[in-house]
């Protein structure tokens, strides 16, 4: 059997690694706050059970498993049910509800782990000839439906896993490129960049289950990306299996032989072949690497400060400012007595604020500001940072504190997901940028949005918004929404992410400024890029996978499959959708929430 580790089949991350709020004693308090679920006496759901599901049976016949067998070694190819499950959904919010509610329609046939580039392209040769259907597999972490087989797939379909294709093969240490192969995942390949003393300062919060090639499948960013760049900016050389061989773009610095191929493969999702090898720009590991924690009274005055920053001759490399309530959120969760908690309840710093600001502290905004390089140099940015944040009446003298507990926690985060499903209750993301003029009113629109879709539903909700991602031109929102469920947790969800989605475009913002289309992004993208842009994007992916062999209905519909229920309807792609719900097998009254997720809060 292959060593490919997999993140649990239903949930994120790791086997026994859960979110837990014991040692934070703001945290039940805020939950019945936000959204009126009450944790001491809500009824905790147990662990699914994957014999509870009814997995579709595979198609693959006993031949073309053998031919792929012959590529990849018979111990690299599964029809097992529980691989086939893992390989079937990524992470989404959708994705945790479907699989928690064995709701299944389509899982891959197959599984095959190729060890190198020649026996990708071998299994994706194989496969186009039998006319199978082929999805990439990265780390499985995408939000955006990217992954999961259309439901009215009749063709076979291979999921390829690039687990075994984990290397940093080589180091042009004059240019700092790395070659990478696809498969790995962040600690993989950062682990083997820091040894020999090298960064890709990419650091996205699925870090440590998302592979390299995944990031340039579906155009991801970093926390880090003011200084290092998005994956866009980072991956310069590309090779990609195809049916008749492999496309090779070679690690420019930039160049003008025409419309950019890279930028086609950049966001791809799997459409136009299967990505083995990126070669990325790195950096040397910075001598110092600072993330300070600063105060704003208010939003304005913190966005005000974000965009000053970015204008000026400051390079930090994170800019991250929460709003009011993210703040909030952010000091409920912190630990018993440390970090900001201690800040706010163990220090003059509320007192401070007070003085400064007035007695009303309910809109102050914490903001996350990094600086990386020589020592010299991070403490020159920090200075100009300062500055600029004093002179919007921030405050900047809270330190490293906060920053180093933010650092920490981050990549456990995710898992709070999974605590609230299990209580009965949603916590998802939504993500975009604008440009600066827009940065405002795109943030009230997509509160007003959620609110309105809280109101229709019936339900007490809650939303909050960070910025990051500065550019010269805008940011990226980031906007985390969450509800208890009340009858069908798809159809709700639906129509509390629709409205914000909607909200998005309506405000000259885009559909998602680092998760990609898949099939959940997909509705909006002709309000995204025009009705011409879709006619191009269309042109290539058939042009260039006239079988559409390749994944299928993701970003766009696949040809002769735009009503399908997977490519853009059924799952929440229909814009405005009602709350009726339109699942032909419905999670709440087959399974879940009256098991595993009761409604939980009496
Ligand atoms: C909790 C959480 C936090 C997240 N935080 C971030 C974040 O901070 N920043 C961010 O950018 N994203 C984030 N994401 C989204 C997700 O991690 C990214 O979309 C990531 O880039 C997906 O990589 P993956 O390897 O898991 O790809 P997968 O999920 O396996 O695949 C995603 C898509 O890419 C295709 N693909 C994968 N590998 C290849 C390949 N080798 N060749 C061709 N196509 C391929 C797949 O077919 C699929 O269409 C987050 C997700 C979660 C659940």
């Amino acid at each position: 059997m292959t060593d490919v580790k997999h993140m649990k089949w239903w949930g994120w991350g790791n086997e026994g690694t859960a979110f837990h709020h014991e040692d934070k004693p703001g945290f039940a308090p805020f939950v019945v706050d936000a959204v009126g679920l009450d944790l001491r006496t809500a009824t905790k759901a147990t662990e699914p059970d994957f014999a509870e599901l009814d997995v579709p049976k595979s198609i693959a016949t006993a031949t073309f498993t053998k031919s792929l067998a012959a590529i990849v070694g018979a111990d690299n190819v599964s029809t097992d049910d529980m691989v086939r499950v893992i390989h079937t959904y990524g992470k989404s919010l959708r994705d945790l509800v479907r699989i928690r509610n064995n709701w299944i329609e389509r899982s891959p046939d197959v599984v095959v782990y190729p060890a190198d580039e020649a026996e990708v392209l071998a299994v994706v040769q194989a496969a186009v000839k039998a006319n199978a259907v082929i999805i990439p597999f990265g780390g499985g972490s995408n939000i955006a439906g990217s992954l999961e087989p259309l439901p009215t797939e009749k063709r076979t379909v291979v999921s390829l896993d690039l687990g075994r294709l984990r290397l940093v093969t080589s180091i042009d240490e004059e240019s700092g490129l790395a070659v990478i192969q696809a498969g790995a995942q962040g600690p993989d390949l950062e682990e083997q960049l820091n040894a020999k003393g090298w960064t890709i300062g990419h650091f996205p919060d699925s870090f440590t289950h998302s592979t390299v090639g995944g990031w340039v499948a579906t155009r991801s960013s970093g926390m880090q990306s003011d200084k290092y760049g998005d994956i866009a900016d980072i991956a310069r050389g590309l090779r990609v299996a195809r049916p008749d061989g492999m496309l090779v773009l070679r690690p420019l610095p930039s160049t003008s032989s025409g419309p950019s191929v890279r930028e086609m493969i950049l966001g791809s999702e799997g459409r136009l072949g299967v990505i083995t090898e990126v070669t990325v720009q790195v950096h040397r590991v910075p001598a110092q690497r600072d993330v300070y924690a600063y105060f704003f009274p208010n939003w304005e005055a913190g966005i005000a400060a974000m965009q000053a920053i970015s204008e000026s001759d400051a390079a930090p490399s994170i800019t991250r400012i929460s709003d009011g309530r993210e703040t909030g959120f952010s000091l409920a969760t912190s630990k018993d007595r440390k970090g900001l908690d201690k800040f706010m309840a163990g220090t003059a710093l509320p007192k401070i604020m007070e003085m400064k600001w007035g007695k009303d502290l309910s809109n102050i905004c914490l903001s996350f500001i990094g600086y990386e390089g020589t020592k010299a140099h991070a403490d020159h940015q920090r200075k100009l940072v300062e500055k600029i944040i004093r002179d919007h009446d921030g405050i900047t003298f809270v330190g490293t504190g906060p920053g180093i507990l933010y650092d920490q926690k981050k990549f456990d985060t995710p898992y709070l997901r999974d605590f609230l499903l299990d209580m009965g209750a949603a916590g998802d993301v939504s993500e975009t940028a604008a440009p600066w003029s827009k940065i405002n009113q795109v943030h009230d629109a997509a509160y007003a949005a959620a609110q309105g879709a809280y109101d229709e539903i019936g339900i007490k909700g809650w939303i909050m918004s960070h910025m990051s991602h500065s550019y010269h031109s805008g940011a990226c929102l980031y906007f985390t929404f969450a509800f208890v469920f009340k009858n069908d947790p798809i159809a709700e969800y639906n129509i509390v992410k629709n409205a914000i989605q909607q909200s998005f475009v309506d405000n000259g913002a885009t559909i998602s400024h680092h998760h990609g289309v898949g099939v959940e992004h997909s509705p909006w993208l002709e309000d995204d890029i025009s009705t011409e842009g879709v006619v191009v994007m269309n042109a290539l992916f058939t042009g260039a996978d006239p079988g559409q062999n390749f994944n299928p209905g993701k970003v766009t519909a696949a040809v002769g499959m735009e009503k399908s229920a997977g490519a853009a309807g059924r799952l929440g792609g229909t814009k405005n959708t009602s709350p009726t719900p339109v699942a032909k097998k419905a999670p709440v009254a087959k399974k879940a929430p009256v098991k595993k997720a009761p409604a939980a809060t009496k």
